[in-house]
């Protein structure tokens, strides 16, 4: 009897379950709206003059914690945009097998060249399918939607004295508020040449 009953609780569970709203989708074929702070994959990204911003520094790499990042600089070359010579990357390889998602990496590029996306790379099912290469990087930077987070900018909200104009404006405004409201020192006495000194006590001298 407890069988039947158990059996009926479990198929009216399975009716219900049938008729109610799927709580997964069916990734990648569906994607669902990340939010703002969504950071999920890697791009390398192309400066104001449409040249690779990466100058091989290999700052990302040193900084990886995970150890995931290699950087092959490149020679100098005179950029074709400015003339001034600057440094490229021959290679760049980014290894999402072990990656953290600490960004530490985008933090430290001074160039904004490696920023993260706010949309997925795609499954893989091989390890090899999750190495990012150079080109991989590069295409991600037309392909997917890149996020807010650029070292520059990141930077200035932990440093107000790197910060825009309007946030060194609201730093002077609250450093000179803080200056406003401290108890200015009181001014020293004047001592008049003709006046006796004040007796402090024997000296080295006395003894
Ligand atoms: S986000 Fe990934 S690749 Fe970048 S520093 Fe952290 S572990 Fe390394
Ligand atoms: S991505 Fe940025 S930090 Fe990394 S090597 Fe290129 S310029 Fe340097």
């Amino acid at each position: 009897m407890g069988y039947f009953f158990d059996a009926a609780r479990a198929m009216a569970m399975s009716l219900k379950s049938a008729f109610r709203k799927p709580t997964t989708i069916e990734y990648p074929f569906e994607k669902r709206d990340q939010g703002p702070r969504a950071r999920l994959t890697f791009a390398l990204v192309h400066d104001e003059h449409e040249e690779e911003a990466c100058v091989g520094c290999l700052m990302c790499q040193k900084i990886c914690p995970s150890q995931v990042i290699t950087v092959v600089p490149g020679k100098k070359r005179p950029s074709e945009a400015t003339g001034k010579k600057r440094g490229f990357a021959d290679d760049f390889v980014l290894d999402m097998n072990a990656c953290i998602y600490c960004e530490l990496c985008v933090q430290v590029c001074p160039t904004d060249a490696i920023v993260m996306t706010q949309e997925h790379m795609r499954p893989g099912f091989a390890r090899e399918d999750l190495v990012l290469t150079m080109d991989k990087l590069y295409a991600n930077e037309q392909e997917k939607e890149l996020s807010w987070g650029r070292a520059s900018i990141l930077l200035a909200m932990q440093d107000p004295k790197r910060g825009t104009d309007q946030e060194r404006a609201v730093t002077k405004k609250k450093s000179a508020a803080k200056a406003a409201t401290k108890p200015k020192p009181e001014p020293k006495a004047e001592v008049k040449a003709d006046e006796p000194k004040a007796d402090t006590g024997p000296t080295e001298d006395a003894s």
